[in-house]
């Protein structure tokens, strides 16, 4: 592990769509942190601020719900304010404003989370490759093995960049690891990296 973390600051409404979008995203190496998930798990919003103050990247996912939020506005502006990077994700260009107006960001497609899933992808792998360990390169999944009884780590390392892994996802070809315990096969979409099958 590498250490890299990633804030995910959003309305407590968007919970679900930001879960759907960082499923995939959760196995890659580097810290995941859910703002609502981390009030949940006993947090206050407002103790946050480590969390925050610790990441390499926030991300805000800026919506409709997010407009009338003023965590979101709080916690990209500390963000800011520290010289720590924000990756805007958002409805539609009226839903960014203030300070990140011209950052690059990520335009949510609800009719084809796939093509968000991968935009994102691109984009964090760009802000966080150049940080420590992921340089080597370093881009890869881990996941425990789902066979019962097994449980062994299983990874897929991610030798190609986006472009070519879109063009594999565009061409309904797939990547492939296999568990070095049970000797399992797992298939994944090369554009979300999401799971597919196994084998
Ligand atoms: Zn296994």
């Amino acid at each position: 592990m590498s250490g890299e973390q990633v804030f995910v600051s959003h309305a407590p409404g968007d919970l679900e769509l930001v879960q759907d979008l960082f499923s995939t995203v959760k196995n890659f190496p580097f810290g995941v942190h859910i703002a609502l998930e981390e009030i949940e798990s006993g947090r206050s919003r407002a103790r946050l601020e480590g969390r925050l103050a610790n990441s390499d990247v926030v991300v805000a996912v800026l919506t409709e719900r997010a407009a009338t939020s003023q965590w979101i506005n709080q916690e990209t502006g500390y963000a800011l304010a520290k010289g720590i990077p924000v990756l805007p994700l958002y409805d539609s260009e009226e839903n960014r404003g203030g300070f990140i107006t011209d950052v690059e960001g990520v335009a949510i497609d609800r009719e084809n989370p796939s093509v968000t899933i991968f935009n994102l992808l691109c984009r964090l792998r760009s802000e966080l490759a150049p940080l420590g360990a992921l340089s080597v390169p370093n881009w890869y999944v881990r996941f425990p093995c789902t066979v019962s009884n097994c449980d062994h780590p299983v990874t897929l390392e991610i030798e190609r960049n986006q472009t070519k892994l879109w063009k594999l996802h565009q061409h309904g070809q797939t990547l492939s690891t296999a568990c070095a315990n049970c000797g399992s096969q797992y298939y994944f979409d090369p554009g979300t990296i999401g799971y597919l099958r196994r084998e």
